[in-house]
């Protein structure tokens, strides 16, 4: 770790611009910086490493937070009733409400070619759809094909 030395740069929490900036070290108490001043607001204050109020402890992992907070905020904005039901056949919209058998409620975030992303409550899934060339199926195929008929 270098040493600092007045009139040298530290990063430090600027009171008044509420950051971590750069900072001009103005003086020292033995080998602890005392005073800084804010290369951004040109502000001196007394040094601080790291803000004096941490964020508070209600905030959640940031991915996690991500998916669930925008996922209930845009769910609250739609009309459940309306929700499409999913089929890979069907093509789909940004911002589509679906309603897949497995994962429930989603919304439609992203739409490419022949895919959506979508954000479900427990997770962000990508689907297939537009699927409508795809060889027509009953919905209620076995899962396993019948042996090919003998000639
Ligand atoms: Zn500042």
């Amino acid at each position: 770790m270098a040493a600092h030395t007045v009139g040298g740069e530290v990063d430090a929490f600027c009171t008044r611009c509420k950051l971590q900036l750069a900072h001009t070290i103005l003086a020292m108490v033995g080998s602890k910086i005392a005073r800084v001043r804010c290369n951004t607001c040109g502000g001196d204050h007394a040094f601080r490493s790291t803000p004096a109020r941490t964020r508070a402890p209600s905030q959640p992992r940031a991915s996690h937070e991500r998916v669930i907070i925008s996922f209930e905020q845009q769910l609250a904005g739609k009309d459940v009733s309306k929700a499409a039901r999913y089929s890979p056949k069907s093509a789909y919209q940004v911002e589509q409400l679906i309603d897949h058998p497995t994962f429930g409620l989603g919304i439609v975030m992203t739409v490419r070619e022949d895919k959506i992303d979508v954000v479900f409550k427990a997770a962000e899934k990508t689907l297939v759809h537009r699927r409508a060339d795809a060889a027509p199926r009953p919905a209620f195929h076995p899962p396993t094909p019948p042996p090919a008929e003998p000639e």
